[in-house]
């Protein structure tokens, strides 16, 4: 079933267009592994679909709602709350401790108890591998140990999918491997995930379908064999 449909959607900064003419459609549990040199618009595409950036114009429609439309409110908010996004960077709250990060959302945005919020982050927390750091600050961990709370931190609202913008372009080298596997369990479990990354091994492996954006446009898109193995 198709959980995104993009249509059309253009992006200016000023006078400069940086998404041109973008369509595509995401169905459910698909991987879509996004490639393309810096400055292609990616990280841009990623932010409007997360509703960070607005679109000048055209479609996001998300569960068949339409996200450039919706005004802010409650169901644009409840929208949101079903598309989780791991930075770059992280941030993490560095003020709070790995459990108090992954708790505060489920807490605060859906009500969820201390109890419950507490037993469903000691089972993320195992799930990416950190369970014995759930009282550790962020600063405390490696890059990608953080990066696995942030990971965590999104599931715990329980997301329809997840948007990775570069996921491991921060981490020193011998992180990367780590971060890549908590998402290839994460993409075998069946989430729909659409991942900016330059892993090209990762993409070759886990993507059903590669985007190839540059320039403002999605100049291509299939599956990996059709990017990785021609002539
Ligand atoms: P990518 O992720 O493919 O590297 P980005 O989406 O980050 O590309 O950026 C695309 C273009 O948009 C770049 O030229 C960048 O400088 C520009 N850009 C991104 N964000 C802003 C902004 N907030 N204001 C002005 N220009 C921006
Ligand atoms: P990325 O690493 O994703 O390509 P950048 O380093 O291009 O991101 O941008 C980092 C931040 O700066 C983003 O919030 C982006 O929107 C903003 N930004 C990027 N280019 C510009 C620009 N030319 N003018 C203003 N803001 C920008």
């Amino acid at each position: 079933a198709k959980l995104i449909e993009v249509n059309h959607l253009k992006k200016n900064y000023g006078n400069t267009e940086v998404l041109k003419d973008i369509s595509a459609e995401v169905d459910q549990g698909q991987v879509i592994c996004i490639i393309g040199p810096s400055g292609a618009g990616k990280s841009t595409f990623l932010r409007c679909l997360n509703v960070l950036e607005k679109p000048n114009s055209g479609q996001i429609l998300f569960d068949g709602q339409n996200l450039v439309s919706l005004k802010d409110g409650k169901e644009l908010d409840q929208l949101r709350e079903k598309i989780g996004m791991v930075f770059q960077n992280f941030n993490l709250f560095s003020n709070m401790n790995v459990i108090e990060n992954i708790k505060l959302a489920p807490m605060k945005v859906k009500g969820v108890s201390d109890k419950d919020a507490e037993s469903e982050a000691l089972s993320l927390l195992s799930k990416v591998g950190l369970k014995d750091h759930a009282q550790q600050y962020p600063a405390s961990l490696s890059g990608g140990q953080q990066q696995r709370v942030a990971i965590a931190r999104a599931l715990a609202m329980h997301p329809e999918v997840m948007l990775f913008d570069e996921p491991t372009s921060a981490l020193d080298p011998e992180m990367v491997g780590e971060v890549l596997t908590t998402m290839k369990d994460l993409a075998k479990s069946g989430m729909t995930m659409v991942v900016v990354t330059h892993e090209m091994a990762f993409a070759r492996e886990v993507a059903d379908q590669i985007w190839f954006m540059a320039d403002g446009y999605l100049q291509e898109k299939g599956v990996p064999e059709e990017f990785f193995d021609h002539p």
